[in-house]
């Protein structure tokens, strides 16, 4: 936009919803996507121009607007994926053919997977060398601003924005996501600013902990353009130079940062990262196939309090904490031996931030077969990470409050009350709160003797 905007011509902004490139995004994405156009629309009018919607392959559709149009030269934020790479390819040539210029702007990483190769030219798979790479080449161009004013370009037509259908409407599923959010370039700056101010300083403790406001919720608004992370890193830094008591936490919220640069220099080389076992002695891996287990994990119906508070924290506000989307991920593919292709299409539909890197790339490494992956045979204990990261039970509280009066000593463990305390507590397991699926114990050492026979084998 501010290349096309410098040129001083009138520029047409097009969003082209093309479901033929990539994976077609999962209900909740297409909820956001549909908030995040409409705020693009308004800010676009306020400069004076207004956003052309059409659907369709972007390689054919770009070329009919411009033809429509009569544009000079198109520019475009270049995506470093296989799909999107391929239309890219198809696009510059379709656009030399009508002798319109083309530019594939950088915009949505910190550094290009070509910056960081070992000697073979492949990309690295440890996470640690990889950033250190990164954080070697010193900071990332300058984020550019938003032009202030746009010339109008000729009316071009263009789709109404609810024929695309990408809200729900019967039912309207969408009332948990309304509440929770605020999609949009002006939210997302908001955002990251009271990040920066409040946040920041907490981050490096509070991080983990479920039951407090630790981190900076800017996950949906980093999958949908609306920050890039070369804004996200000046703007951190700029406010740790500011205040040197942010640096430790600032350093860590970075790094995090390059987890989701690593997830898609990952999906760069690996496209097909959502299908494919990073370390393909997995591929023989004895999943078992259960659809009730599936479903009750899926609605947060599994007997373990910390599991069921993310999966509903999920379905009401399409997010989870990240340390509960690592205590659930566990859960799926060791206690319930559930292939994690399955958990990861469920995070998919139901994930406002569902992103085709971070998604995949995040459930190999918790079910043991991706880059840099924890162990397979560290399996989390739900209510150890339930004692640790939320001690109180209030987070279990808020999205179980089915349990919300049983005491902190038992909230991660309801089946260890007394009959007497689960009848104060107005609890009957196995009628108002599930007995747990499977036991501890015992899914722990199914889920070795499943690991020992791919290491056999
Ligand atoms: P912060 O802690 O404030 O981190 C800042 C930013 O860093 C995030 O917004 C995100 O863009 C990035 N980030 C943080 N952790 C990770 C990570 N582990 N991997 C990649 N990027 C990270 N994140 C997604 O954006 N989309 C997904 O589809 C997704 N699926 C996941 C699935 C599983 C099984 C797990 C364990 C993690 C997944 N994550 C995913 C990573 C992480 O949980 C979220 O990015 C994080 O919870 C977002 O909250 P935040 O913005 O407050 O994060």
């Amino acid at each position: 936009m501010h290349a096309a905007a410098k040129t001083g011509a009138p520029v047409v902004c097009l969003y082209v919803l093309d479901e033929t490139t990539g994976r077609a995004p999962g209900g909740a994405a297409r909820w956001w996507l549909a908030q995040s156009l409409r705020a693009l629309g308004v800010e676009i009018a306020e400069r004076g121009g207004s956003l052309v919607l059409r659907r369709g392959p972007a390689a054919r559709v770009i070329p009919e607007v411009v033809r429509e149009s009569g544009a000079r030269a198109v520019y475009w934020n270049g995506i470093a994926q296989a799909p999107h790479q391929s239309v890219e390819r198809a696009l510059e040539t379709a656009l030399a053919k009508l002798g319109t210029d083309s530019q594939n702007c950088p915009g949505d990483l910190l550094v290009p997977p070509s910056a960081i190769r070992n000697k073979d030219g492949r990309g690295l798979r440890v996470f640690t060398p990889f950033w250190r790479r990164v954080l070697s080449l010193g900071d990332p161009p300058k984020p550019l601003p938003a032009p202030k004013a746009l010339h109008p370009a000729p009316r071009i037509a263009g789709d109404r924005l609810e024929s695309w259908k990408l809200e729900p409407a019967k039912p309207d599923w969408a009332g948990g996501l309304r509440e929770a959010w605020g999609p949009g370039e002006a939210a997302a700056r908001g955002r990251l600013r009271d990040f920066l101010k409040r946040t920041a300083r907490v981050y490096a403790g509070d991080r983990d902990r479920p039951d407090r406001e630790g981190t900076s919720r800017l996950s949906p608004h980093l999958r949908f353009g609306e920050l890039s992370p070369r804004q996200v890193w000046h703007a951190a830094r700029f406010a740790a130079a500011e205040d040197p008591a942010l640096g430790p936490g600032i350093e860590k919220f970075l790094s995090e940062l390059g987890w989701r640069e690593f997830c898609r220099h990952l999906l760069h080389d690996h496209p097909d990262l959502a299908t494919a076992n990073l370390q393909t002695n997995f591929d023989g891996f004895p999943w078992t196939r259960d659809d009730k287990a599936l479903a009750a994990w899926q609605r947060g119906h599994t007997g373990y309090p910390i599991v069921d508070a993310g999966l509903r924290e999920l379905w009401h506000t399409g997010v989870m904490h990240n340390r509960v989307r690592m205590v659930v991920a566990s859960f799926l593919v060791k206690h319930l031996l559930i292939d994690w292709r399955e958990g990861e299409a469920w995070f998919w539909d139901t994930l406002v931030d569902a992103d085709p890197a971070s998604n995949p790339a995040n459930w190999q490494w918790v079910a043991g077969c991706g880059a840099d992956a924890a162990p397979y045979f560290r399996v989390f204990n739900p209510v150890l990470q339930g004692d640790k990261f939320d001690p109180d039970g209030a987070y279990v509280r808020r999205w179980v409050p089915e349990l919300k009066n049983l005491p902190a000593k038992l909230i991660h463990q309801p089946w260890q009350a007394t009959p007497i305390e689960l009848a104060s507590a107005g609890i009957t397991l196995g009628k108002t709160y599930p007995q747990p699926i499977i036991d501890h114990a015992r899914g722990r050492e199914r889920a070795l003797a499943a690991y020992a026979k791919i290491r056999r084998g």
